[in-house]
């Protein structure tokens, strides 16, 4: 039987609980264990696709299409649990299930009510990960104690021990330990505030890992344990790391936090392996180079919302032992400022993502710049869109060229609506989504950069490059060296001219790990990196 272990937050959000879930996960994989991560979101949204970026940060969409919550991103590259939609649950779903039972009749005339209709669900939902080949279900709670939409998962997870054994449930609960500047201290009290909530509930957490700026000391962890009721050794100090996130796993260990664990949880496991996550953290204390990367998008000032392709242009840095300097710039920005000057210093500019129409002039200026400029180009999604309609201006002489998206009548619609999404109008889930395989030309900068002709990408989008202005750009020296199988469709797009100007209509940024950055990735800081040294 799987064992299973939940983590909830208290005192504050944003206390990277995403994070110290996914580096359990690490530590225990190190010690051979097979893991499994899932998230359970209080909100109602059936999923964060319909969410703004700046509400909830990136979507996170993974190979089965489902979108979710950015902390799977952080399963993605800390564990190699596989994800799917089962790893992710909102209330909207479980109550959209559960309704949906009720229309049924599946509940014979009972009266649905929270517990134990919607906790059973939840409970299922957390069971539903455990099997023969898991020995640990990893479920981290969104949110934090005490929120009212949060109760049935409290109350769920209250009461998975009593169906499986307490032996084989693990809670470990996150806080902050915050320093009050004025009185030079660390102040204990919220932490022990969010425990005493949790007792309420029915919860005793078992290990509690304690966020601090600030070392705790030996004194301030005694004194949690005992006001939160815990053995000594159980409370575990997480302090802010100074270079990196991927820093977390390698101090959890420190901690003794996987002994404690498999302890607590009667697991026989392996010893700790953690030696290529130690090479990883010294190659990343250790830059030799740098680069100077701009990422031109609108939803810049919020950190979360292209949180996957900051990490995956750190891991190429990794990999090329080089610190990647990331200048946001604000599209909108490049409207009002020449790209010269706001993009000066720049040895590669990536457009990510977007939806709807603010700062695309911008974004077409800076992909303008670079295509004259032969600064490395890396286009994704909206970014291969607005190349695409940056070539058509400027190189093909299709001066009013739009996407439909942002222009429904201009004259040149070298970006349109996919066929299958013409008679769509629910917004949920319904964009072209995950997993599609994609042929890559031979000869190809892009070929060579993934050594493959063959590969398989996840996408989210409703446009894509219209099939009718095909020969035009071919004619005109853009390459459009990715297709679909059936060759219908114009998944990447480059211009051979240009030391490095590659645009694609995918995803990239979901597949890198700090291990093994993204090829994509890869070849577009090596690329950058020859630039910066040109220059210096
Ligand atoms: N808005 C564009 C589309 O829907 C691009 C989407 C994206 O960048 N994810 O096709």
């Amino acid at each position: 039987m799987s064992k299973h272990i939940f983590v909830t937050g208290g005192v504050v959000s944003s206390l990277g609980k995403g994070l110290t879930s996914a580096s359990i996960g690490t530590i225990l994989e190190r010690r051979g264990l097979r893991v499994r991560m899932q998230k359970l979101d209080p909100y109602i949204n059936v999923d964060p696709g319909t969410m703004s970026p700046f509400q909830h940060g990136e979507v996170y969409v993974l190979d089965d299409g489902s979108e979710t919550d950015l902390d799977l991103g952080h399963y993605e590259r800390f564990t190699n649990s596989p994800l799917s939609r089962e790893s992710n649950y909102t209330s909207g779903r479980i109550y959209s299930r559960v309704i949906q039972k009720e229309r049924e009749g599946k509940y014979l005339g009972k009266t649905v009510q929270v517990v134990p209709h919607i906790t059973d669900e939840i409970k299922a939902a957390v069971r539903g990960l455990s099997g023969p080949d898991v020995d640990v279900v990893i479920t981290e709670l969104g949110g934090t104690v005490g929120d009212i939409e949060g109760l049935p998962f409290f109350e769920a997870i209250r009461q998975i021990p009593l169906d499986i054994g307490r032996e084989n449930c693990l809670f470990i609960h996150l806080t902050l330990v915050p320093y009050l500047k004025a009185a030079k201290e660390l102040k204990t009290k919220p932490t022990q505030h969010s425990v005493q909530q949790l007792r309420e509930i029915g919860i005793q957490p078992d290990i509690l890992i304690v966020r601090t700026e600030r070392e705790l000391g030996r004194e301030n962890a005694d004194k949690i344990a005992l006001f939160c009721n815990l053995e000594k050794r159980a409370v575990i100090e997480e302090k802010d790391k100074e270079f990196s996130i991927y820093e977390v796993p390698v101090g959890l260990v420190e901690y003794g936090l996987d002994k404690l664990i498999l302890e607590k949880l009667h697991l026989q496991a392996g010893p700790s392996a953690m030696e290529d996550w130690e090479d990883l953290v010294t190659r990343i204390k250790n830059p030799k180079h740098e680069v100077n990367i701009a990422v031109v998008g609108k939803y810049i000032e919020h950190r979360d919302a292209y949180k996957s392709i900051y990490e995956a242009l750190d891991h190429a840095g990794f990999a090329h032992s080089t610190r990647v300097i990331v200048k946001r710039i604000e599209a909108e920005l490049l409207e009002r400022q020449e790209a010269a000057s706001a993009l000066a210093g720049i040895d590669g500019i990536l457009v990510p993502g977007g939806f709807g129409h603010r700062g695309i002039e911008g974004k077409i200026q800076a992909v303008r710049f670079a295509r004259e400029q032969n600064v490395p180009y890396f286009g994704i999604c909206l970014g291969m869109q607005v190349a695409v309609i940056e070539y058509a201006r400027h190189q093909i002489g299709l001066d009013d060229a739009n996407s439909t998206e942002f222009e429904g009548d201009t004259p040149h619609p070298v970006i349109c609506l996919l066929e299958e999404q013409r008679t769509v109008d629910s917004k949920g889930g319904t964009m072209r989504l995950g997993a599609q395989p994609c042929l890559l030309k031979e000869g190809s900068l892009i070929s060579a950069v993934y050594k493959r002709s063959e590969i398989s990408e996840r996408h989210r989008h409703r446009y894509e490059f219209n099939p009718e202005y095909r020969q035009r750009f071919e004619a005109g020296g853009l390459s459009l060296c990715g297709s679909s199988p059936s060759g219908k469709l114009v998944e990447a797009i480059e211009i051979p001219k240009h030391p490095w100007f590659v645009a694609v209509q995918f995803h990239p940024e979901f597949k890198s790990k700090p291990n093994r950055p993204h090829p994509l990735f890869y070849g577009f800081i090596e690329a950058a990196l020859k630039r910066h040294q040109s220059r210096m």
